[in-house]
């Protein structure tokens, strides 16, 4: 299927390049200026998803951007890779991608790890959520059920 190693390249590429972009100015990654000017779009208070059909059966690939509200290379490269796909630049030949740009949105919004605990190890449905993160848990855990495959993406940066 068309969604496998395209797809994947695609993303780890763009988000190489926004690593590398960051890089020369002030030795980080992602600077507070760059994050301002690009992201703009992408700060939002309610978890956004984006599901795209190839309208023929196949796998789902679920793809998941910063789960961790610093880590923004994976907001990005998902944009872009939806912008191809919204162009026509990408077509989908089978199964279905769903894209979820910003799996934090509020430490997105605030340039932090996380607001009260950090997403990553709370990952399970919460029955009582107390937690800002453990409300997003079950949110994410519901998309979880509709996919065969999960891209997770992460990013480094260095001080
Ligand atoms: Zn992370």
């Amino acid at each position: 299927m068309y969604l496998s190693s395209n797809i994947y390249t695609k993303l780890w590429t763009a988000s190489e390049r926004y690593i590398a972009r960051g890089m020369p100015e002030v030795g980080r990654p992602c600077s507070e200026q760059y994050r301002k000017k690009s992201t703009h779009s992408l700060i939002t208070t309610m978890i956004q998803k984006k599901e795209y059909h190839s309208g023929n059966p196949g796998k789902t690939l679920l793809v998941f951007g910063a789960i961790h509200g610093d880590e923004i290379c994976g907001p990005k490269a998902i944009a872009e890779v939806m912008n191809e796909i919204d162009s026509g630049k990408i077509v989908l030949k089978s199964g279905k991608i769903i894209f979820v740009p910003v799996c934090n949105p509020e430490a997105f919004k605030q340039n932090k790890r996380f607001v009260d605990v950090n997403l990553n190890r709370v990952f399970k449905k919460h029955p009582n959520p107390t937690k800002y993160e453990e409300k997003l848990a079950n949110i994410l855990c519901d998309f979880m059920g509709d996919a065969d495959i999960l891209l997770d993406i992460h990013s480094i940066s260095s001080e």
